[in-house]
C-alpha cells in the first residue's frame, strides 16, 4: 500500500526524531497502519521475530521527505540513489525498536548504503531531511512506494516546529484553519 499523499491532513504529528546537532529534526506522523507492505513481507516478519519484537504500526517519518515505515521493507533503494545521504539505516546507529525512535535523538552516524541494513526490521530514517535537494530519485526508486517528496509540506513541518511565520501576502494554504 503506497504512502498516503495527503498524510498531513489525515494523520497528526505524534512525535519527532531530533538530530544531535541541536538544530534539525523530523516529525513523525501517526498513528500508522497495520496493512502496510511491511506487515506482509516475510523477510521483515522474520527479522522482527528474531529480534523478539512485536511488529506494530509506526507511521510516517519525515514531512517533506516522508517515509512510511509501515510500508518500508528495508530494500534500500532510496539509499543507493540519494545524492546527499538524506537517509540512514536507523538500527545501525541505535539498535532499538522502531517505536522507540519516537522522540529519540540520533547523531546521523548510521549506515547509508543500500545493503548496510542491520536486518530487514531496519528502516530508512530521513535523518537529514533538511539536506534534501528534491531530486525525486528516492520516490521513484522505492519499490513499495513508501516515499513521498513534497516541498510544499515545509509549512506543515514549520507549523509542527512552531517556527512557521505567516506572510502578509503570498500563497494560500488550503489547509489553514485560521
Ligand atoms: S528527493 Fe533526492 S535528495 Fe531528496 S531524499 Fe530523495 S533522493 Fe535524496
Amino acid at each position: 500500500m503506497p504512502i498516503d499523499e495527503k498524510f498531513v491532513e489525515n494523520l497528526e504529528v505524534v512525535g519527532k526524531t531530533s538530530h544531535a546537532d541541536g538544530e534539525n529534526k523530523h516529525f513523525i506522523w501517526g498513528k500508522g497502519k497495520s496493512d502496510g507492505s511491511a506487515f506482509s513481507n516475510e523477510q521483515v516478519k522474520a527479522a522482527y521475530e528474531a529480534h523478539g519484537e512485536e511488529q506494530v504500526p509506526l507511521g510516517i517519518h519525515g514531512t517533506t521527505v516522508a517515509v512510511d515505515w509501515d510500508d518500508c521493507t528495508a530494500q534500500g533503494s532510496c539509499m543507493s540513489v540519494c545524492p546527499v545521504q538524506t537517509f540512514q539505516w536507523y538500527r545501525t546507529e541505535k539498535d532499538i525498536s522502531a517505536a522507540e525512535c519516537l522522540n529519540a535523538t540520533f547523531e546521523g552516524t548510521g549506515k547509508t548504503e543500500q545493503d548496510e541494513r542491520l536486518d530487514y526490521s531496519d528502516k530508512s530514517m530521513p535523518i537529514r531531511e533538511h539536506d534534501c535537494t528534491q531530486c525525486m530519485a528516492c520516490q521513484e526508486a522505492c519499490p513499495e512506494k513508501a516515499i513521498l517528496i513534497e516541498p510544499s509540506y515545509q509549512r506543515n513541518h514549520e507549523e509542527a516546529d512552531g517556527t512557521f511565520v505567516k506572510m502578509e501576502s503570498g500563497s494560500v494554504n488550503p489547509h489553514a484553519h485560521d
